[in-house]
């Protein structure tokens, strides 16, 4: 019997930090019931047709009428601490679905009724517990948190709960149908509920506890929500990629999002002809402008992660990076044979890097248990005949990023000391972006401390700003909705006229 002698375990596993939703705000803002700042005037009546929501869907990818005015900014920093009433109630009413309807209309999965069932017409709803988060993994609270827009209501168990509204742009207008929106516990009239991916900032919510209605996402992120998160699978309806399938008369197709493992956009086709295509998190690249179903028929709303959505985000391609890392490897190891080689990663994401390391190398990958357990969920021969159990057996090691610090790694390093006498780390992130280096993947300078050396590659699994502008002008969509980034005014008009410019002509 072989007894590892891999040290203690690293941190837990963590997720990306994008710069998500209210990145501006460091998660501390406060929201209105639409899930924007509330830096936006009142309307000054309750009415929901004049509500933001309304407005951001009737002026299309011209935002300008929902810019404030000068007075508008005054009076809404006024308005900020007066308490607002809720402006819109719900946008399945204003789309025409009764509750009632909505619920009744559920076509698979397990039955609402146990959570949902407020009363018909009350106003009370079914909402989540604070604590009812992913279990495993943290929570980074990437998308904008609020606690103004959090409700204290009385659940049908009789408990007090605390919920936040779902933000409309997680609504699919003209279906029952929201995307990434767990965390708002029950979203009334919702009859099915979308998963992306596996990233926290999007399945967040999710629980043991989930009973709030079907979730249909891919078949790998289906296993990781089942694995990682024990949600009842009598929940989790597994879509293939590629197939099209009709849930409440809608067609919905998943596609490859060139994101994490899993990761899908996800094309709706409803039976009033329109067409929307949400990307959740997503990395635009020439393949997907052969997707026939985005090229053959016009996308009327595009749910774009605009992760990146500005010009001075220029990356060189996954390819690129890739070579580059192998070449900084392979010359490290001439200089310094005793080398422990590391790569960062988050729970999901990120493999290509060490897998390439390990073609290139011929060397095993070293993951701890838990992170072995979700590699292997993937069902990716190539990966899982590549990991080893045991630290001591291969140079090629990878952790949390978290782990990637010059004082992290020295205590790692001291663990496998008798057979190795450096550390190379890679911490392969978007994030590192610099406008010096740009496209230059020669001009990255590491991080080097003794016998650590930490190198920040732009390894982005996320649409540069250049691809994004590609993939819009192919598709030419009707109508954008951003859905990264939205958490400030300023970024919103920005990324506005971006879009203008890419759909002149
Ligand atoms: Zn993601």
């Amino acid at each position: 019997m072989t007894l590892s002698t891999a040290p203690s375990p690293p941190p837990a596993l963590e997720e990306e930090p994008l710069p998500h939703d209210g990145d501006d705000y460091h998660g501390i803002v406060s929201l209105d019931d639409e899930g924007f700042p509330s830096q936006f005037p009142e309307s000054g009546t309750a009415s929901e047709k004049s509500s933001f929501a309304a407005d951001f869907y009737r002026s299309g990818t011209d935002w300008s009428s929902l810019l404030l005015s000068l007075e508008d900014s005054k009076q809404s920093d006024l308005a900020q601490d007066s308490g607002k009433k809720m402006k819109q109630a719900n946008l399945f009413q204003i789309w025409g679905f009764k509750r009632n309807d909505a619920i009744g209309s559920v076509e698979s999965g397990p039955s609402k009724s146990g959570c949902c069932d407020d009363g018909g017409g009350s106003s009370e709803r079914k909402i989540v517990k604070p604590e009812n988060r992913c279990s495993i993994f943290p929570d980074t609270g990437k998308e904008f948190e609020n606690a103004k827009s959090s409700r204290k209501r009385k659940g049908s168990c009789g408990e007090n709960r605390v919920t936040r509204s779902c933000p409309f742009y997680k609504k699919m207008p003209g279906t029952m149908f929201t995307v990434d929106a767990f965390r708002y516990g029950c979203v009334e009239g919702c009859s099915a509920y979308f998963l992306t991916h596996f990233h926290c900032d999007h399945y967040g919510g999710l629980s043991k506890k989930w009973s709030h209605g079907p979730i249909y996402c891919s078949p790998l992120t289906g296993r990781l929500v089942q694995m990682c998160l024990s949600v009842n699978p009598l929940y989790i309806h597994p879509l293939e990629f590629n197939e099209e399938h009709v849930i409440d008369g809608v067609k919905v197709t998943l596609l490859e999002a060139n994101h994490c493992p899993g990761a899908a956009l996800i094309h709706f086709n409803l039976p009033n002809g329109q067409r929307y295509l949400h990307t959740g998190d997503f990395r635009a690249c020439k393949l997907m402008q052969a997707y026939h179903l985005l090229v053959n028929q016009r996308v009327n709303v595009l749910y774009l992660d605009t992760t990146y959505c500005n010009p001075k985000y220029r990356f060189p391609s996954k390819e690129e990076v890739l070579n580059y890392v192998v070449k900084i490897t392979k010359n490290h190891l001439k200089i310094h044979p005793r080398t422990l080689v590391v790569v960062g990663a988050y729970s999901i994401g990120k493999e290509c890097v060490y897998l390439a390391i390990s073609k290139a190398l011929g060397v095993k990958i070293y993951a701890n248990a838990s992170r072995r357990r979700i590699l292997q969920a993937f069902g990716w021969p190539d990966l899982s005949d590549k990991l080893c159990t045991n630290g001591n057996n291969t140079l090629l090691h990878v952790l949390p990023m978290s782990s990637l610090r010059v004082e992290t790694l020295k205590d790692y390093l001291k663990t496998y000391k008798e057979q190795f006498t450096a550390i190379l780390a890679f911490r392969p992130t978007g994030w590192t972006f610099s406008e010096k280096i740009s496209n230059d993947l020669e001009l990255i300078k590491p991080v080097s401390k003794g016998n650590i050396t930490i190198y920040g590659v732009p390894y982005s699994e996320h649409s540069s700003f250049s691809e994004l502008q590609d993939f819009v002008q192919v598709l030419r969509p009707d109508k954008i909705i951003p859905t990264v980034n939205v958490g400030n005014a300023a970024n919103r008009e920005k990324m506005q006229s971006y879009f203008r410019d890419w759909l002149k002509g």
